[in-house]
């Protein structure tokens, strides 16, 4: 009989497994925004020197307005679209490495996973589809930022100011990535659950420097298609997560995971949940 010990260590790689599926995935969808941003500041930046010697603010200064407008509109075009299909493979492959992983802690335990077709599930399919919205709301607040009102008053600081919440349209890509990647993981996960048939649980893996959010649902299951309640934390002052969820991500860039589990299945040691639970405690950070 496999020991728990052992199951719970396996468990605990995924995490890492999920951060670098997301850390690779984020940099290939965030890196053409990000480029074509930088690629847009520096224009406009060698703009605003060229018209300002011996000026204050560029002496056209609605035409030049216009001409960074437009390189920001040239910098977004297409790239939300651009993002979200990136995301969607991304998210199939954290479908197909949820599926792994839980098919893996089935075999250690020597349950037999009967073929599933994977999927990335809802969640992360509303992760994926948000994305070119939030891309463009960016988009409209770094152009509402260019106005000669704010050029004359804040000068290039005005300009770079429109840039950094451009930028921000980069990080709203990385955070629906990242809970795509990780939704999808989760779902999988479910799946396989599902797969092994009746009175198969899921059992939730906190990372191992999880929040004291995720820590509180450390060893915590669920039916398949269910939820676990939400509002938990390890520091009840610090309860900021009060919906109840399918499973992780309990927040952007959380990796903690899911495996299938069932009391009757036969290991050797503590029962799993007690384990999780207790590895949860000790990795709670003072
Ligand atoms: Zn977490």
């Amino acid at each position: 009989m496999v020991d728990s010990g052992r199951i719970v260590d396996m468990a605990q790689q995924h995490p890492d497994s999920i951060r670098t599926l997301e850390q690779r995935a984020i940099a290939d969808a965030t890196r053409p925004l990000a480029q074509a941003i930088a690629d847009a500041q520096r224009a406009a930046g060698a703009r605003w020197i060229r018209e300002t010697i011996g000026a204050q603010v560029p002496t056209r200064l609605q035409e030049f307005i216009d001409y960074v407008r437009d390189l920001l509109k040239h910098a977004f075009a297409g790239r939300g679209k651009q993002a979200q299909r990136t995301a969607e493979r991304a998210a199939f492959n954290g479908a197909q490495l949820g599926a792994r992983q839980a098919t893996a802690i089935a075999h250690a335990i020597q349950q037999t996973v009967p073929p599933i077709s994977v999927e990335p599930g809802q969640e992360a399919q509303q992760a994926v589809e948000a994305i070119p919205s939030a891309v463009d709301q960016d988009h409209r607040h770094a152009l509402a930022l260019l106005t000669t009102a704010s050029l004359t008053a804040m000068g290039l600081a005005g300009l770079n100011s429109a840039f950094t919440r451009a930028r921000r349209a980069v990080g709203r890509i990385a955070t629906g990535m990242a809970v795509a990647i990780t939704s999808a993981v989760s779902h999988a996960a479910s799946l396989v659950a599902r797969a092994l048939g009746d009175g198969v649980r899921l059992l939730w893996v906190a990372e191992a420097d999880a929040c004291d959010a995720c820590l509180a649902y450390a060893g915590l299951h669920i039916k398949p298609g269910g939820k676990f309640q939400g509002g938990l934390s390890l520091n009840p002052q610090r309860t900021v997560f009060i919906t109840a969820i399918t499973g992780p991500p309990r927040h952007p860039r959380c990796r903690c995971a899911l495996i299938p589990w069932s009391p009757n299945w036969p290991v050797d040691g503590p029962p799993l949940p007690t384990l999780l639970r207790q590895r949860a405690h000790a990795n709670r950070r003072p």
